[in-house]
């Protein structure tokens, strides 16, 4: 495992957990503050507070394991059918399969229940809340244990039913959920990984909070998996098996539609994950992005320091300039800074 880029990673999941609180922590102070005032504190104020102690002790936790922990962390099950540590598979049905390379990103859940892939995969396979007469096996192409262990479940051109639901995340960014036609399918072009536990609401008593390890294993997964970083310990097959794809591709399966999945507490995370380490995948920076379109010709607006769009928030302006970009040069419209866009702006290989 490179050492700067699990440092970036460590970083990145501690930056959030810290965001996390300052928000969960403004919110619980604006709501006793509000009602203080009529003298007695709801059962909201309570849940806020509750919430913010939630997220503090996951915070001093993550601090605790960074300072002590060796970085040889994730186990690795290769668990697919056929292997020894295969799990509980088979049943009547099978998923269809996919063209990886047309996957358009990952989908985040959290099993809102126990963490033994056995035990969830044993439930999927038998009649479950989403298939009367089961499904094929586990309902995620990855199982990432409060140990950080990770349990590789089905090849990645399977395409298991995880997302569910007639739209896909906002891609385009332009606040709506998109309409799973044309765009994608939730299910074909969306890869599922699922956290063990429950992280239902930081309203709910029976929410909480990822471990640091799930944090820093999904993390590296998908660095492993888009080719931006190598884990030692992540089968070498699967390094870069999606680099059409960034690091920033992440989604909560809250994104696709209805699901209250994986919950208040990891979506936080998740959407502040992705503006650090996440952020867009590349090695340049917001601002570095902008600069380079800004020296090609490119509007972003009068924003930043010196009123040429530079101002390293990745904004509307940035991205439709980042699109005007791809368009002149024959690239795929995707409006994400992928490869194939940072090899052109940047020069890169
Ligand atoms: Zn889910």
């Amino acid at each position: 495992m490179d050492k700067t880029h699990i440092d970036s990673a460590i970083d990145a999941v501690l930056a959030a957990a810290e965001a996390a609180a300052t928000d969960a922590g403004d919110l619980a102070d604006a709501v006793t503050a509000s009602e203080a005032e009529d003298g007695a504190l709801s059962l909201a104020a309570e849940e806020a507070n509750k919430s913010l102690g939630r997220f503090e002790e996951a915070l001093s936790s993550y601090r605790r394991v960074k300072a002590k922990q060796t970085w040889s962390m994730f186990d690795f099950v290769d668990a697919r059918p056929g292997r020894p540590d295969a799990l509980p598979h088979g049943g009547t049905k099978t998923w269809r399969r996919r063209d990886v390379d047309r996957l358009l990103g990952f989908a985040i859940h959290h099993t809102a229940g126990g963490d033994d892939p056995r035990k969830t995969a044993a439930y999927h396979l038998g009649a479950n809340h989403t298939s009367s007469d089961g499904m094929p096996g586990l309902a995620y192409t990855f199982f990432i244990r409060k140990d950080g262990a990770i349990w590789w479940a089905w090849d990645l051109d399977m395409a298991t039913w995880s997302q569910g639901g007639g739209t896909v995340p906002d891609a385009d960014g332009d606040g709506d959920v998109d309409r799973a036609d044309g765009l994608g399918r939730a299910n074909a072009h969306y890869l599922a990984i699922v956290l063990g536990g429950s992280f239902r609401s930081r309203w709910n008593r029976n929410g909480g909070t990822p471990t640091f390890r799930q944090l820093l294993a999904m993390q590296v997964l998908i660095g492993h998996l888009t080719g931006r970083c190598s884990a030692d310990d992540i089968p070498r097959e699967l390094f870069g098996a999606l680099s059409h794809l960034s690091t920033g591709d992440v989604w909560p399966h809250s994104a696709f539609g209805k699901a209250a999945c994986p919950g208040e507490g990891v979506e936080t995370l998740i959407g502040l994950m992705q503006k650090t380490y996440c952020a867009n995948g590349s090695v340049w920076s917001d601002g570095e992005w902008q600069r380079a379109l800004v020296k090609l010709g490119y509007d972003l607006g009068g924003w930043g320091f010196n009123e040429d769009g530079v101002d390293g928030q990745w904004g509307e302006d940035s991205k439709e300039a980042l699109v005007k970009f791809q368009r002149d040069r024959g690239l795929p419209l995707t409006a994400h800074r992928d490869r194939a866009t940072e090899a052109a702006l940047f020069g890169r290989p």
